[in-house]
């Protein structure tokens, strides 16, 4: 098997048509992007880029797309920042009206599941 940076640079090459793409030898621009490539997990991970890259652009990528394409999934616990609905916290809190006999009905701080929750745990394989 080839090591990893000949490998990166071959993909690399594969986009060489590309405009944008650094041209002459020891460009240091190639090497900033062979350094982005390598932080594909798998060899297998940068052919797919690539192959994804050539159907979609017509221009070299820049080192920021290669890092963004190779960096890891969020954790868990950062996957649903963005919601609007629960800020992120997976859980929407309510007042929920008790009544029980005999007593005065009040009113009970509770919470449920947001959606985004509800649908990272179902993603996951898990019940809710
Ligand atoms: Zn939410």
């Amino acid at each position: 098997m080839k090591k990893k940076r000949e490998k990166g640079i071959e993909q690399l090459n594969r986009m060489s048509g590309l405009r944008g793409f650094p041209q002459g030898k020891d460009n240091p621009a190639f090497e900033s992007l062979v350094d982005a490539m390598l932080t594909a997990p798998s060899l297998a991970a940068m052919e797919r880029f690539v192959d994804e890259w050539l159907k979609e652009n017509d221009v070299c990528p820049v080192p920021k797309s290669i890092y963004d394409a190779f960096k890891p999934p969020a954790p868990v616990s950062e996957w649903n920042t963005g919601c609007q609905i629960c800020g992120g916290t997976g859980w929407i809190s309510f007042t929920k009206r008790v009544a029980i006999p005999g007593l005065k009905p009040y009113d009970a701080d509770s919470a449920k599941r947001c959606e985004c929750l509800i649908n990272r745990i179902t993603a996951q394989g898990g019940e809710v």
